[in-house]
Protein backbone atom coordinates (compact mmCIF):
# COMPACT_ATOMS: atom_id res chain seq x y z
CA UNK A 1 0.00 0.00 0.00
CA UNK A 2 1.49 3.56 -1.15
CA UNK A 3 -0.06 5.98 1.84
CA UNK A 4 0.04 9.53 0.99
CA UNK A 5 -0.78 10.83 4.27
CA UNK A 6 -0.57 10.47 7.93
CA UNK A 7 -4.33 9.62 8.26
CA UNK A 8 -3.85 7.00 5.36
CA UNK A 9 -1.12 5.64 7.75
CA UNK A 10 -3.59 5.53 10.44
CA UNK A 11 -6.19 3.57 8.67
CA UNK A 12 -3.85 0.92 7.61
CA UNK A 13 -2.56 0.44 10.48
CA UNK A 14 -5.51 0.16 12.22
CA UNK A 15 -7.34 -2.21 10.02
CA UNK A 16 -4.10 -4.69 10.23
CA UNK A 17 -3.93 -4.38 13.64
CA UNK A 18 -7.28 -5.01 14.24
CA UNK A 19 -7.24 -8.25 12.27
CA UNK A 20 -3.73 -9.49 13.19
CA UNK A 21 -2.08 -8.88 9.72
CA UNK A 22 1.50 -8.31 9.39
CA UNK A 23 2.68 -4.95 8.46
CA UNK A 24 6.23 -4.83 6.63
CA UNK A 25 7.22 -0.75 6.34
CA UNK A 26 9.92 -0.04 3.07
CA UNK A 27 11.41 3.33 2.15
CA UNK A 28 13.65 2.47 -0.87
CA UNK A 29 14.44 -0.92 -0.21
CA UNK A 30 17.67 -0.59 0.27
CA UNK A 31 18.34 -1.94 3.51
CA UNK A 32 20.92 -4.95 3.15
CA UNK A 33 19.68 -7.07 6.12
CA UNK A 34 16.42 -8.61 4.91
CA UNK A 35 14.78 -6.23 6.75
CA UNK A 36 11.57 -5.40 4.24
CA UNK A 37 10.85 -9.36 3.18
CA UNK A 38 7.87 -9.48 4.50
CA UNK A 39 8.31 -13.08 5.89
CA UNK A 40 4.92 -13.42 7.47
CA UNK A 41 3.06 -11.83 4.24
CA UNK A 42 0.48 -8.95 4.69
CA UNK A 43 0.62 -5.67 3.82
CA UNK A 44 4.16 -3.97 2.52
CA UNK A 45 3.50 -0.17 3.77
CA UNK A 46 5.61 1.60 1.32
CA UNK A 47 5.91 5.44 2.17
CA UNK A 48 8.19 6.54 -1.32
CA UNK A 49 4.95 9.10 -2.00
CA UNK A 50 4.91 10.61 1.24
CA UNK A 51 8.33 12.55 0.39
CA UNK A 52 7.91 16.52 1.21
CA UNK A 53 10.60 18.33 2.66
CA UNK A 54 8.44 20.64 4.69
CA UNK A 55 11.08 23.16 6.11
CA UNK A 56 14.38 23.71 6.78
CA UNK A 57 14.54 25.91 10.28
CA UNK A 58 17.00 28.80 10.29
CA UNK A 59 18.80 26.42 12.71
CA UNK A 60 19.74 23.80 10.00
CA UNK A 61 16.96 21.15 11.00
CA UNK A 62 15.34 19.61 7.94
CA UNK A 63 11.81 18.44 9.23
CA UNK A 64 10.17 16.06 6.43
CA UNK A 65 8.36 13.13 5.29
CA UNK A 66 9.88 9.49 5.54
CA UNK A 67 9.96 9.15 2.31
CA UNK A 68 12.04 12.22 0.76
CA UNK A 69 15.21 10.58 -0.99
CA UNK A 70 18.25 11.86 0.71
CA UNK A 71 19.77 12.43 -2.69
CA UNK A 72 17.18 15.13 -2.96
CA UNK A 73 17.69 16.50 0.43
CA UNK A 74 20.93 16.46 0.04
CA UNK A 75 20.22 18.89 -3.11
CA UNK A 76 18.08 21.11 -1.64
CA UNK A 77 19.72 21.47 1.62
CA UNK A 78 22.47 22.69 -0.20
CA UNK A 79 20.08 25.41 -1.89
CA UNK A 80 19.91 26.89 1.49
CA UNK A 81 23.41 26.57 2.77
CA UNK A 82 23.33 23.28 4.41
CA UNK A 83 23.71 19.44 2.99
CA UNK A 84 23.33 16.18 5.51
CA UNK A 85 25.29 15.66 8.22
CA UNK A 86 25.82 12.34 7.56
CA UNK A 87 24.63 9.63 4.30
CA UNK A 88 24.63 5.96 3.50
CA UNK A 89 26.86 5.37 -0.06
CA UNK A 90 22.93 4.83 -1.13
CA UNK A 91 22.85 8.25 -0.90
CA UNK A 92 20.64 8.67 -4.52
CA UNK A 93 18.20 5.98 -3.87
CA UNK A 94 17.72 5.84 0.04
CA UNK A 95 14.48 7.46 2.35
CA UNK A 96 15.20 9.38 5.33
CA UNK A 97 13.28 7.24 6.96
CA UNK A 98 14.39 3.87 5.81
CA UNK A 99 17.83 5.57 6.88
CA UNK A 100 17.32 6.68 10.14
CA UNK A 101 15.08 3.24 11.22
CA UNK A 102 17.39 0.61 9.35
CA UNK A 103 21.15 2.42 8.69
CA UNK A 104 23.88 3.77 11.05
CA UNK A 105 26.02 6.58 9.27
CA UNK A 106 28.01 7.12 6.13
CA UNK A 107 29.57 9.67 4.59
CA UNK A 108 29.87 12.53 7.28
CA UNK A 109 30.12 10.15 9.98
CA UNK A 110 34.40 11.39 10.49
CA UNK A 111 32.89 14.64 11.69
CA UNK A 112 29.57 13.90 13.00
CA UNK A 113 29.75 10.63 14.26
CA UNK A 114 26.76 8.16 13.32
CA UNK A 115 22.91 8.34 13.55
CA UNK A 116 22.86 7.98 17.07
CA UNK A 117 25.31 10.69 18.24
CA UNK A 118 25.67 13.98 18.75
CA UNK A 119 22.01 15.20 18.34
CA UNK A 120 22.22 14.07 14.70
CA UNK A 121 18.55 13.16 14.46
CA UNK A 122 16.50 15.90 16.63
CA UNK A 123 12.69 14.12 16.76
CA UNK A 124 10.37 11.92 15.12
CA UNK A 125 6.49 11.64 14.81
CA UNK A 126 5.64 7.61 14.74
CA UNK A 127 2.20 6.37 14.40
CA UNK A 128 1.54 2.84 16.74
CA UNK A 129 0.13 -0.17 15.56
CA UNK A 130 -2.54 -0.79 18.00
CA UNK A 131 -6.82 -0.73 17.96
CA UNK A 132 -6.68 2.98 17.63
CA UNK A 133 -3.32 4.17 16.60
CA UNK A 134 -1.98 6.93 17.88
CA UNK A 135 0.53 9.93 16.53
CA UNK A 136 3.52 9.90 19.19
CA UNK A 137 6.63 12.57 19.34
CA UNK A 138 9.44 11.43 20.41
CA UNK A 139 12.04 13.89 21.01
CA UNK A 140 15.55 14.13 22.34
CA UNK A 141 17.07 11.17 24.01
CA UNK A 142 13.41 9.55 23.11
CA UNK A 143 14.40 9.14 19.98
CA UNK A 144 16.47 6.31 20.54
CA UNK A 145 13.70 4.77 21.01
CA UNK A 146 13.03 4.91 17.46
CA UNK A 147 16.04 4.92 15.77
CA UNK A 148 17.54 1.85 14.15
CA UNK A 149 14.48 -0.37 15.45
CA UNK A 150 13.32 -1.20 11.63
CA UNK A 151 10.26 -0.15 11.76
CA UNK A 152 9.06 -2.76 14.46
CA UNK A 153 7.85 0.12 16.92
CA UNK A 154 5.99 2.31 14.67
CA UNK A 155 6.11 3.83 11.36
CA UNK A 156 7.85 7.45 11.03
CA UNK A 157 5.92 10.19 9.81
CA UNK A 158 7.46 12.71 10.06
CA UNK A 159 11.02 13.69 10.95
CA UNK A 160 13.42 16.50 12.90
CA UNK A 161 17.21 16.15 11.06
CA UNK A 162 20.22 18.00 11.55
CA UNK A 163 22.20 19.66 9.14
CA UNK A 164 25.61 21.08 8.82
CA UNK A 165 26.93 24.23 7.11
CA UNK A 166 27.27 23.63 3.50
CA UNK A 167 31.27 22.96 2.89
CA UNK A 168 32.71 22.96 -0.83
CA UNK A 169 33.73 19.53 -1.36
CA UNK A 170 36.60 18.26 -2.85
CA UNK A 171 36.83 14.61 -4.19
CA UNK A 172 40.37 12.94 -3.89
CA UNK A 173 42.21 9.71 -4.33
CA UNK A 174 45.88 8.66 -3.90
CA UNK A 175 47.52 5.52 -4.61
CA UNK A 176 49.87 3.74 -2.31
CA UNK A 177 52.58 1.64 -2.94
CA UNK A 178 51.33 -0.70 0.51
CA UNK A 179 48.06 -1.22 2.25
CA UNK A 180 50.50 -0.09 5.46
CA UNK A 181 51.11 3.43 4.26
CA UNK A 182 48.12 4.15 2.81
CA UNK A 183 46.10 3.38 5.81
CA UNK A 184 48.87 5.14 7.94
CA UNK A 185 47.97 8.71 5.71
CA UNK A 186 44.43 8.10 5.78
CA UNK A 187 44.61 7.91 9.36
CA UNK A 188 46.63 10.91 9.74
CA UNK A 189 43.83 12.97 8.45
CA UNK A 190 41.18 11.67 9.76
CA UNK A 191 42.02 11.65 13.16
CA UNK A 192 43.49 15.26 13.07
CA UNK A 193 40.80 17.81 13.76
CA UNK A 194 42.59 20.78 11.25
CA UNK A 195 41.55 18.86 8.29
CA UNK A 196 37.61 19.46 7.18
CA UNK A 197 36.78 16.47 5.91
CA UNK A 198 33.66 14.36 4.89
CA UNK A 199 34.70 11.03 3.76
CA UNK A 200 38.29 9.22 4.72
CA UNK A 201 38.81 5.45 3.75
CA UNK A 202 41.12 3.12 2.46
CA UNK A 203 41.00 -0.16 0.52
CA UNK A 204 44.02 -2.70 0.14
CA UNK A 205 44.16 -3.96 -2.89
CA UNK A 206 42.86 -6.29 -4.94
CA UNK A 207 39.60 -4.29 -3.90
CA UNK A 208 40.38 -1.22 -6.02
CA UNK A 209 40.53 -3.70 -9.00
CA UNK A 210 36.60 -4.04 -8.18
CA UNK A 211 36.44 0.08 -8.84
CA UNK A 212 35.77 -0.99 -13.11
CA UNK A 213 33.97 2.56 -13.66
CA UNK A 214 36.91 4.79 -12.05
CA UNK A 215 39.56 2.47 -13.04
CA UNK A 216 41.59 5.98 -14.24
CA UNK A 217 42.21 6.33 -10.22
CA UNK A 218 43.12 2.85 -9.68
CA UNK A 219 47.12 1.95 -9.71
CA UNK A 220 47.76 -1.94 -10.58
CA UNK A 221 48.17 -3.86 -7.16
CA UNK A 222 48.30 -0.46 -4.93
CA UNK A 223 46.43 0.68 -2.17
CA UNK A 224 44.13 3.20 -2.36
CA UNK A 225 42.68 6.32 0.04
CA UNK A 226 39.53 7.69 -0.95
CA UNK A 227 38.37 11.26 1.04
CA UNK A 228 36.50 14.12 0.92
CA UNK A 229 38.58 17.26 1.85
CA UNK A 230 37.24 20.91 2.09
CA UNK A 231 38.10 22.23 -1.27
CA UNK A 232 40.46 24.85 -0.12
CA UNK A 233 42.52 21.79 1.43
CA UNK A 234 43.08 19.79 -1.34
CA UNK A 235 46.28 21.57 -2.29
CA UNK A 236 47.49 20.71 0.95
CA UNK A 237 46.15 17.07 1.10
CA UNK A 238 47.69 16.56 -2.30
CA UNK A 239 51.08 18.02 -0.46
CA UNK A 240 50.85 15.80 2.15
CA UNK A 241 49.57 12.62 0.27
CA UNK A 242 52.91 12.83 -1.76
CA UNK A 243 55.29 13.33 1.22
CA UNK A 244 53.69 10.22 3.12
CA UNK A 245 54.79 8.26 -0.64
CA UNK A 246 51.60 8.49 -2.63
CA UNK A 247 50.58 9.17 -6.07
CA UNK A 248 47.41 11.37 -6.45
CA UNK A 249 45.48 9.77 -8.95
CA UNK A 250 42.04 12.12 -8.67
CA UNK A 251 41.45 15.69 -6.92
CA UNK A 252 38.06 17.12 -8.18
CA UNK A 253 35.18 19.06 -6.87
CA UNK A 254 31.98 17.33 -5.75
CA UNK A 255 28.70 19.27 -6.89
CA UNK A 256 25.77 16.94 -4.91
CA UNK A 257 24.86 13.59 -5.83
CA UNK A 258 24.94 14.01 -9.48
CA UNK A 259 28.89 14.44 -9.40
CA UNK A 260 30.61 12.02 -11.78
CA UNK A 261 31.79 10.25 -10.51
CA UNK A 262 30.35 10.87 -7.26
CA UNK A 263 33.50 8.56 -5.57
CA UNK A 264 31.38 7.99 -2.63
CA UNK A 265 29.58 5.36 -4.70
CA UNK A 266 32.82 2.57 -4.03
CA UNK A 267 32.93 3.32 0.04
CA UNK A 268 30.78 2.16 2.74
CA UNK A 269 28.25 -0.91 1.57
CA UNK A 270 28.95 -0.06 -1.73
CA UNK A 271 32.53 -1.78 -1.78
CA UNK A 272 30.89 -5.18 -0.97
CA UNK A 273 28.71 -4.44 -4.14
CA UNK A 274 31.58 -4.13 -6.35
CA UNK A 275 33.09 -6.92 -4.71
CA UNK A 276 30.19 -9.23 -5.66
CA UNK A 277 29.99 -7.58 -9.07
CA UNK A 278 33.88 -8.64 -9.68
CA UNK A 279 33.16 -12.44 -7.60
CA UNK A 280 29.17 -13.16 -6.75
CA UNK A 281 30.53 -15.15 -3.66
CA UNK A 282 32.01 -12.12 -1.96
CA UNK A 283 30.17 -11.08 0.94
CA UNK A 284 31.09 -8.98 4.36
CA UNK A 285 31.66 -8.55 7.44
CA UNK A 286 31.09 -6.07 10.61
CA UNK A 287 34.10 -5.84 12.66
CA UNK A 288 35.04 -3.83 15.49
CA UNK A 289 39.01 -2.70 15.31
CA UNK A 290 40.44 -1.13 18.03
CA UNK A 291 41.91 2.43 17.27
CA UNK A 292 45.52 1.95 19.06
CA UNK A 293 45.65 -2.31 18.50
CA UNK A 294 44.56 -1.98 14.41
CA UNK A 295 47.76 -2.67 12.79
CA UNK A 296 48.38 -5.86 15.30
CA UNK A 297 44.83 -6.75 14.63
CA UNK A 298 45.29 -6.63 10.75
CA UNK A 299 48.46 -8.68 10.65
CA UNK A 300 46.76 -11.18 12.97
CA UNK A 301 43.76 -11.85 10.54
CA UNK A 302 45.58 -11.40 7.90
CA UNK A 303 47.98 -14.47 9.37
CA UNK A 304 44.60 -16.28 10.25
CA UNK A 305 42.52 -16.07 6.98
CA UNK A 306 45.08 -14.93 4.10
CA UNK A 307 43.21 -13.30 1.81
CA UNK A 308 39.99 -14.97 2.41
CA UNK A 309 39.78 -11.29 3.89
CA UNK A 310 40.13 -7.80 2.29
CA UNK A 311 40.63 -4.77 4.42
CA UNK A 312 38.68 -1.45 3.68
CA UNK A 313 37.88 1.25 6.48
CA UNK A 314 36.39 4.11 6.63
CA UNK A 315 36.97 6.02 9.85
CA UNK A 316 33.93 7.93 12.01
CA UNK A 317 33.91 9.74 15.02
CA UNK A 318 32.52 7.94 17.70
CA UNK A 319 29.96 8.83 20.63
CA UNK A 320 33.14 10.23 22.85
CA UNK A 321 34.97 12.07 19.82
CA UNK A 322 37.72 9.56 19.04
CA UNK A 323 38.11 9.08 15.51
CA UNK A 324 38.00 5.21 15.13
CA UNK A 325 38.48 2.84 11.71
CA UNK A 326 34.85 1.51 11.04
CA UNK A 327 35.61 -1.76 9.56
CA UNK A 328 33.18 -4.02 7.32
CA UNK A 329 35.66 -6.45 5.32
CA UNK A 330 35.32 -7.99 2.07
CA UNK A 331 35.15 -11.56 2.40
C1 LIG B 1 25.16 -1.30 -1.43
C2 LIG B 1 24.62 -0.83 -0.10
C3 LIG B 1 25.32 0.13 0.61
C4 LIG B 1 24.85 0.57 1.86
N1 LIG B 1 25.56 1.52 2.55
C5 LIG B 1 25.11 1.93 3.76
C6 LIG B 1 25.83 2.92 4.49
O1 LIG B 1 26.82 3.47 4.02
N2 LIG B 1 25.36 3.27 5.71
C7 LIG B 1 24.20 2.74 6.23
O2 LIG B 1 23.81 3.11 7.34
N3 LIG B 1 23.50 1.83 5.54
C8 LIG B 1 23.92 1.42 4.33
N4 LIG B 1 23.19 0.50 3.62
C9 LIG B 1 21.92 0.04 4.17
C10 LIG B 1 20.71 0.88 3.59
O3 LIG B 1 20.83 1.13 2.26
C11 LIG B 1 20.62 2.21 4.22
O4 LIG B 1 20.49 2.09 5.59
C12 LIG B 1 19.45 3.03 3.65
O5 LIG B 1 19.46 4.26 4.26
C13 LIG B 1 18.09 2.40 3.80
O6 LIG B 1 17.13 3.28 3.22
P1 LIG B 1 15.87 2.73 2.42
O7 LIG B 1 14.95 3.88 2.16
O8 LIG B 1 16.25 1.92 1.28
O9 LIG B 1 15.21 1.84 3.57
P2 LIG B 1 14.51 0.43 3.45
O10 LIG B 1 15.44 -0.63 3.02
O11 LIG B 1 13.25 0.57 2.67
O12 LIG B 1 14.13 0.22 4.98
C14 LIG B 1 15.14 0.01 5.94
C15 LIG B 1 14.48 -0.38 7.27
O13 LIG B 1 13.71 0.71 7.77
C16 LIG B 1 12.33 0.36 7.89
N5 LIG B 1 11.58 1.56 7.49
C17 LIG B 1 11.60 2.18 6.27
N6 LIG B 1 10.83 3.27 6.30
C18 LIG B 1 10.32 3.36 7.56
C19 LIG B 1 9.44 4.27 8.22
N7 LIG B 1 8.90 5.34 7.60
N8 LIG B 1 9.12 4.03 9.51
C20 LIG B 1 9.62 2.95 10.17
N9 LIG B 1 10.44 2.06 9.60
C21 LIG B 1 10.79 2.26 8.33
C22 LIG B 1 12.13 -0.84 7.00
O14 LIG B 1 11.09 -1.66 7.49
C23 LIG B 1 13.47 -1.54 7.13
O15 LIG B 1 13.53 -2.30 8.30
C24 LIG B 1 23.64 0.04 2.39
C25 LIG B 1 22.94 -0.92 1.65
C26 LIG B 1 23.40 -1.36 0.42
C27 LIG B 1 22.61 -2.38 -0.34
Amino acid sequence: MLPVSEDEVRAVLRFAGARGIAVTVRGAGTGNYGQCVPLEGGIVLDLSLMDKLEEITPDGVAVCQPGLRLGVQETEARKEGWELRMYPSTLVKASVGGFLAGGSGGIGSVTHGGLRDFDNVRAFEVVTMEEEPRVVLHERAAVHEILHAWGTNGVLTRIWFALAPAVRWTQFTAAFDSYEQAFCFTESIAASSSWSKRLASVFEWPIPSFFTPVKQVVRQVKALALLMIAAEQAEALSAAAESAGGEVTFSGVYDGPRTQPLLSDYTWNHTTLWAMKANAAYTYLQCGLSPTECSRQFCLLRERFGDEILFHIEFIKSGDGVVIPGAIPVV
